[in-house]
């Protein structure tokens, strides 16, 4: 069986771990790092560098060196996010296609997928390396608060780097998952994560090997890069007041100042001051190259950073509050991400739990340690399932029975699909809680045996087979108007001229549905199924063969016997525009995941043949407020009178927490055309096909 690793995709840095001898281990390069710089440099040879020779190349060619792209995956051109970043970065970022962002360098424009498919390429090569083997198959983590286009584009910069994607992950809980393996004991955890680009307070419910987030809120675009670009903001006022040149009006002069500035606040997590030296941007008036050395204190960055930390707690505050619970309920708090070494967020941390937070595990490294662990159970399922498909096989060949003992030996279990992980279940019922949702954590693995069994399911979380305790709604909903009982009027059917359907999505036992009033709209649609990712080309780029068994290893974490068992939710509310510039919840924040709901949405005026449903996805009753996913389309419906023809819409969050979608006429009870045409993304099998062909034209090193 080949690995399957565990990916941490951070903004600055990568980290890629695995399981070996059942303990958790990251894995190191060639020259034994554990963080490979999430950085990416378009050398003119063509090859393309990842890691620390592309960050030493950010100060010599800024223009052709990218970093930090993490929070701006799956972000649309004009959005707040990408305006912000164009400003600040030496290199440039153009406009894609169905307003993307695409970036540009050596005059070739890449969608930001291709970006981090390049970083991942490194990673898999680092990971083959140390184990001595092929790799083709991985858990990538994202900030629990990534919306869908987000996960959706990681998981096609995944696809495009040779993996198959297992799971996206979020990050808390891949951490909590690491912490996990050593607490014996029900706990609720918290586990506050600030990275380089990005902010998320995860809270989880720990019970045995089960791990249950019951909130999860963050900042996608909050972290350590804006507090080197304050800190950088700061030096170039010392310098514009001491030589009278201004280093943010050049790219390369604040390219170099917010090198310095990171290099110093580094160095100020382990002392108190900091001498440094600032050269190497520009020359006085007089032609004289510039050069002072500054005193940099840490009571002067935590000044500059205090802001940016209150920020955190607040939104900390918020995510314990909607779940009813105190900062002292929480029996342990974990910090991960790099900017989690600042004394002044652990000490804010620390203030606000009332505690002092858990720094056991590298907080770099554990994150990837987490995705390895979930990576490895869900490999295992997978390869479990092919023996029994086997196993099957060979049964009916010898005109044995049918497929429902599934392995020899097990005892009798609730799981009748061990194959499948991704079952749906219905909305509030945790996974695996019930016969139609198995999950991973329901096998046992046993070390050194080709064998899996099933054990019988874990105590659930709140009582046998119950509900957990419904969340509260976040603020913002509960002050959005009920649209619910109103025809929505406002969308015309519009002509069109053609329908792409998709490959059809996987079909799955449907999940109970809860009833909601029928929709009137004057729009329609279809889905975006995680299937149209299968279309991509296997990606054919060069790749080192894997060497013998140099395995180098990092942080380790014992791993429990049995596989975790998580239970997840959907941090953003998946939202369907109405009349008057509102929106209707669908799917609500911090609901688990996998999930469905379905809705009836009837046509709004005589003989109309196509309808449109437009989707966001975010806390405000505003639909403009929201990030905007994309527009459904639903044609060649019959012509009949208005409010005649009714559409069953379900939308449904895989457990990867990305949408798909699917329509049905009901009336026919057939599947009906819908598209859904998602925005800043390309997920055609074209745009595809062109990104692996790009990646195919670089060798990565
Ligand atoms: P991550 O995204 O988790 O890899 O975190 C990267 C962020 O952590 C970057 O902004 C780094 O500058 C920051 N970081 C790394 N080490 C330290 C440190 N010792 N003190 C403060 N920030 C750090």
């Amino acid at each position: 069986m080949s690995h399957a690793i565990g990916i941490d995709l951070g903004t600055t840095n990568t980290v890629v771990a695995a399981v070996v001898d059942g303990v958790a281990v990251t894995l190191e390069d060639e020259h034994q790092r554990r963080l490979l710089p999430s950085v990416v440099s378009f050398h003119p040879s063509g090859t393309v560098l990842v890691g620390e020779a592309a960050r030493e190349r950010r100060l010599i060619d800024p223009e052709n060196t990218i970093f930090s792209i993490k929070p701006l995956i799956g972000r649309t051109f004009d959005s707040d996010e990408v305006k912000a970043a164009r400003a600040r970065f030496p290199f440039l970022l153009t406009e894609g296609s169905k307003n993307s962002t695409m970036v540009l360098a050596r005059d070739v424009a890449y969608a930001l997928p291709e970006i981090s498919a390049f970083v991942l390429r490194r990673a898999k090569a680092i990971a083959e390396q140390a184990l001595g083997g092929t790799v083709d198959r991985a858990v990538i983590t994202v900030p629990a608060n990534f919306n869908d286009l987000q996960r959706a584009s990681t998981k096609i910069a995944g696809k495009l780097a040779g993996l198959d994607v297992l799971r996206i992950l979020n990050e808390p809980t891949a951490a909590a998952l690491a912490y996990g393996q050593s607490i014996a004991k029900a706990e609720k955890i918290a586990v506050y994560d600030l990275g380089g680009g990005t902010f998320d307070i995860t809270l989880l419910d720990l019970s045995g090997n089960v791990f249950e987030v019951l909130a999860t809120a963050g900042d996608t675009a909050l972290g350590g890069d804006d507090i080197d670009r304050l800190l950088a903001e700061h030096l170039a006022r010392e310098v514009m007041k001491k030589f009278n040149f201004d280093p943010t009006s050049n790219p390369v002069a604040f390219a170099r100042l917010r090198f310095i500035a990171e290099e110093v606040k580094k160095e100020l997590s382990s002392r108190t001051s900091v001498d440094r030296e600032i050269s190497g941007i520009g020359y006085t008036e007089g032609g004289v190259p510039i050069q002072m050395t500054m005193t940099i204190t840490r009571d002067a960055l935590d000044k500059i950073a205090l802001p940016l930390i209150e920020r955190t707690i607040t939104v900390s505050r918020q995510s314990v509050e909607i779940i009813g619970l105190d900062p002292k309920d929480f029996d342990r708090v974990i910090l991960v991400g790099g900017s989690t070494r600042m004394p002044l967020a652990a000490t804010h941390v620390g203030k606000f739990f009332g505690q002092t937070p858990h720094l056991k595990v590298n907080p770099d490294e554990v994150v990837a340690l987490g995705a390895a662990i979930q990576a490895h159970a869900l490999n295992r399922s997978k390869a479990g399932s092919k023996r029994k498909s086997a196993h099957d096989q060979l049964a009916k060949a010898q005109g044995g029975g049918a497929s429902g003992d599934n392995v020899p030996s097990s005892p009798p279990t609730a799981n009748p699909n061990p194959a499948n992980v991704d079952v749906p279940r219905a909305p509030g019922v945790p996974a695996g809680m019930t016969p139609e949702a198995p999950s991973p954590g329901f096998f046992q693995f046993e070390k050194a045996q080709a064998v899996i069994t099933f054990s019988p399911p874990p105590a659930p979380p709140h009582g046998a087979g119950a509900k957990p305790p419904p969340l509260p709604q976040r603020a913002g909903q509960s002050g959005a108007p009920s649209r619910t009982s109103r025809p929505i009027e406002g969308t015309p059917a519009r002509e069109h001229s053609v329908a792409l359907p998709g490959p059809k999505p996987a079909r799955r036992s449907a999940a109970p549905q809860e009833a909601v009033p029928d929709l009137e709209l004057g729009a329609a649609l279809d889905g975006r199924s995680g299937a149209n990712l299968g279309a991509i080309v296997a990606s054919t780029f060069e790749q080192p063969a894997p060497t013998a068994q140099a395995f180098a290893r990092g942080s380790a974490i014992e791993t429990a016997e049995n596989a975790p068992l998580l239970i997840d939710v959907t941090p953003l509310s998946l939202r369907v525009e109405t009349v008057g510039g509102y929106c209707d919840v669908l799917i609500s924040a911090n609901s688990p995941v996998p999930c469905e709901k379905a809705r009836t949405f009837l046509t709004a005026s005589d003989n109309q043949t196509v309808v449109f449903i437009r989707v966001a996805q975010g806390e405000s009753s505003r639909f403009a407020e929201n990030t905007y996913l994309g527009e459904l389309e639903l044609s060649g419906l019959k012509p009949a009178e208005r409010g005649s023809v009714k559409i069953l819409v379900t939308f449904e969050l895989d457990a990867d927490g990305i949408l798909n979608v699917r329509a049905m006429d009901k009336e026919t009870n057939r599947e009906t055309n819908a598209t859904m045409r998602l925005l800043g993304t390309s997920t055609d099998a074209a745009a595809l096909s062109e990104m692996a062909a790009r990646q195919a034209r670089h060798v990565v090193a």
